[in-house]
């Protein structure tokens, strides 16, 4: 059975806990705010089922994309609503269409992140933008399985890990089944991202939190969110993307009013993420990326297509989108999108989501120290970022030693 030594080597796809025919693993958060699965062992009876579905222990072979493309959806209101180019919203309808059923990731009411599943394009709605954060996929394995089962078209789309994981969950290549994931910077902790919404908003618990104190001194407590885009071109265009929430107004109607809205790079969430601070253990030397997930098609921003085809960047938002499988290619072709042919190494220096292996930075360790010593969010992430160059460098030469103490002495 399944046991976790090393939580590098658990991505959290749950792929375990769903096949599991004694209903004997569960998953708990840990002190980093990820989930990881435990084995009731009294309940086990050591079929080994649970490490036959597990993208960890068992890698498969990486495919090659058949076709790497610039794409636009020729809908501008849908590109403008989509994180990149809007490509999952197009094949989202094309699936609807036919009766199929769409799986990804939605805010749930917590404002936290879970897979789902739609029948109606009412439902695909919530499911585009990216949400940084590391999303529970619950029973949606199972689900989508049922659905094969009964010959109804399924899209399966989330991290390539996700990915990963429902394959080797189905054990089986479902003609009805297209799966989509897309280049993966890492997922950031939910535990963390629960902690940062406290300590900002207050997720409207009655509580007055010291940053809504600070932006609505007159009101007792922050306005209801209404919704949350990490990924909001609207303002300064795709490329400085904004980070985005909005709230009821002041007057307590339903009308849209933003509470927060910031430059990324200035907002402090956003900075721990993109300097690898809070990233899952995993995502560090990840082992499902680059058609390691058999995803029939890949989603990304085309980063760098300002220099490589300025002419096709309007900075509304571009995708670069490789085509793994004859089902991806033949899926696609029936979508109507504008697309230009590309070049994957031309792509691969822009975009850090090809890269596998990335630094586990001493700010992560000084991070979750701090956070353990009480400390918020936002202090501990500005007291990481802000720290001077000479102590980082003191920080890495002793994580250096450890590593080499490690290495001799195993
Ligand atoms: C955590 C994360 C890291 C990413 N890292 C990179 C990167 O390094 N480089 C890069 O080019 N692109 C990255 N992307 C993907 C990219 O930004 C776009 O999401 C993708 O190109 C699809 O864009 P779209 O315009 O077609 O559709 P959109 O409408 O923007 O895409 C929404 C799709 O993303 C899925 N999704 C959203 N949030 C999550 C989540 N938390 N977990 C699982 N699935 C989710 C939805 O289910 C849906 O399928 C990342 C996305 C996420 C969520
Ligand atoms: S070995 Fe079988 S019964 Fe035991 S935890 Fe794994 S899947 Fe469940
Ligand atoms: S990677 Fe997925 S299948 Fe493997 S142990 Fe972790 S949750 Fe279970
Ligand atoms: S980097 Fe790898 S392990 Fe981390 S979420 Fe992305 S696919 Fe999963």
């Amino acid at each position: 059975m399944i046991h976790i030594a090393n939580k590098a080597n658990c991505c959290g796809c749950s792929a375990c806990v769903q096949r599991c025919p004694q209903h004997c693993i569960t998953l708990h958060e840990d002190t980093e705010g990820f989930l990881y699965p435990e084995v009731n062992m009294e309940a086990c009876v050591d079929c080994g089922l649970c490490e036959k579905v597990c993208p960890w222990t068992g890698r498969s072979d990486a495919l090659q994309p058949l076709q790497t493309l610039a794409v636009r959806n020729p809908k501008e209101e849908e590109r403008l609503a989509s994180s990149s180019g809007g490509v999952f919203v197009a094949l989202a309808h094309s699936v609807i269409e036919k009766g199929g059923v769409v799986f990804g990731a939605v805010f749930d009411e917590q404002w936290e992140v879970k897979h789902t599943y739609a029948e109606k394009m009412e439902g695909i709605r919530p499911m585009m933008g990216c949400k940084y954060l590391q999303s529970r996929i619950g029973n949606c394995y199972l689900e989508a399985e049922k659905f094969l089962r009964q010959g109804r078209e399924v899209l399966f789309t989330g991290t390539p890990c996700q990915i990963a994981g429902l394959h080797r969950f189905l054990q089986k290549d479902y003609p009805n089944l297209l799966s989509a994931d897309f280049l993966c910077h890492g997922v950031p902790s939910p535990g963390i991202w629960r902690k940062y919404l406290d300590e900002t908003l207050g997720r409207n618990r009655g509580k007055a939190p010291l940053l809504s104190k600070a932006l609505f001194p007159f009101l007792k407590r922050t306005p209801p969110i209404t919704g949350i885009n990490f990924r909001d071109k609207r303002i300064y265009g795709w490329k400085n993307y904004c980070f985005t929430v909005y709230g009821q107004s002041a007057s307590g109607s339903q009308r849209k009013a933003n509470v927060v809205s910031m430059i990324h790079g200035k907002n402090t969430f956003m900075r721990g993420f993109l300097y690898d601070i809070y990233l899952r253990p995993s995502c560090y030397r990840c082992k499902c990326k680059n058609g390691v997930s058999h995803s029939d098609l890949t989603l990304a921003d085309y980063w760098g297509i300002n220099e490589l085809m300025p002419d096709f960047d309007d900075d509304k938002g571009v995708s670069l989108l490789l085509l793994n499988t004859r089902k991806g290619l033949e899926v696609f072709q029936s979508l109507h999108m504008e697309a230009r042919p590309s070049n994957l190494d031309d792509a691969r220096q822009f975009n850090g989501g090809f890269k596998e292996e990335i630094e586990i930075s001493s700010r992560r360790e000084t991070f979750y120290q701090l956070i353990g010593n009480g400390w918020g969010v936002i202090n501990a992430v500005e007291k990481c970022l802000n720290d001077p160059m000479y102590k980082r460098l003191i920080r890495r030469m002793i994580r250096k030693i450890e590593t080499i103490r490690r290495h001799l002495s195993t």
